[in-house]
């Protein structure tokens, strides 16, 4: 039984560029992905994009990060409209994975209520902490939807082929995850944003802002392994590289 990845992009965000790369000026729009895995024995969701809120309530469901940011969402652009466009409804979702909780990975979410969550379970820890919720970093209304979560720890091979395996890249935020699909065509790492961009990896030119700086330079040496061994990396956030991706049709 074969399988196959769609890629969405699902939006727009613009923020500082030093928020991306640490050291340089000005404002950069980056798209915002979401993944369908499309498993013999389930459909995988990886990041959901922004939540749909947004579009008449930004500053209030974005808070003090509402300064920094601006979203756009349009109304065909969210992962459920373009999931309906290929005759896929929410409840035909198996399993929800997020990378990690900030606003732009988990806002839809509350899109798919039947969805097993999975998430590191450091990460979910982190996600409750009051004080980051008080500035922002993580936002209830964007993942708390009472669905049945899956906290897992390192590792997880979502089917136990070793298809679809989640890896600990851990460094963005004290949970972060990235997932690995073995593809006819060989493996591709969807690496979310423990690598913005292209040149986060070739250069190491990492952002201003992380959780462990250390930890995100030994998850980048990890994703250049991978990427020696023949792996195709997906990379979280960057404008250039998501113009050459294939929209909404299968990549196998
Ligand atoms: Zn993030």
């Amino acid at each position: 039984m074969t399988i196959a990845l769609y890629a969405f992009t699902c939006g727009e965000v613009t923020g500082f560029r030093e928020g991306f790369l640490e050291g340089e000026t000005g404002r950069l729009t980056v798209p915002v992905p979401a993944y369908l895995i499309d498993h013999p024995r389930g459909k995988v969701i990886f990041d959901t994009g922004l939540n749909i809120g947004l579009r008449q309530n930004a500053a209030k469901l974005l808070g003090p990060v509402a300064r920094d940011f601006d979203v756009d969402l349009p109304a065909d652009a969210d992962i459920v409209s373009q999931l309906a466009a290929l005759n896929i409804a929410p409840r035909d979702i198996r399993y929800v994975v997020n990378s990690h909780l900030h606003f732009d990975h988990c806002g839809g979410n509350g899109l798919f209520p039947d969805a097993t969550v999975i998430v590191q379970a450091r990460e979910w820890r982190a996600a409750q902490h009051p004080k980051l919720q008080a500035i922002g970093t993580y936002s209830p209304h964007d993942f708390a939807h009472g669905q049945s979560i899956m906290e897992i720890e390192g590792e997880h091979d979502i089917f136990g082929d070793g298809r679809v395996v989640l890896l600990p890249t851990f460094g963005h935020t004290p949970g972060h995850q990235s997932l690995r699909v073995q593809l006819p065509s060989g493996p591709v790492v969807l690496a979310a944003d423990c690598c913005y961009l292209k040149q986060t990896l070739d250069h190491l030119h990492l952002p201003k802002f992380a959780y462990d700086k250390d930890q995100m330079r030994t998850t980048l040496m990890r994703l250049r392994v991978m990427q020696s061994e023949g792996a195709r990396i997906f990379f979280g956030h960057d404008p250039e590289f998501w113009q050459t991706v294939p929209q909404g049709t299968a990549i196998t």
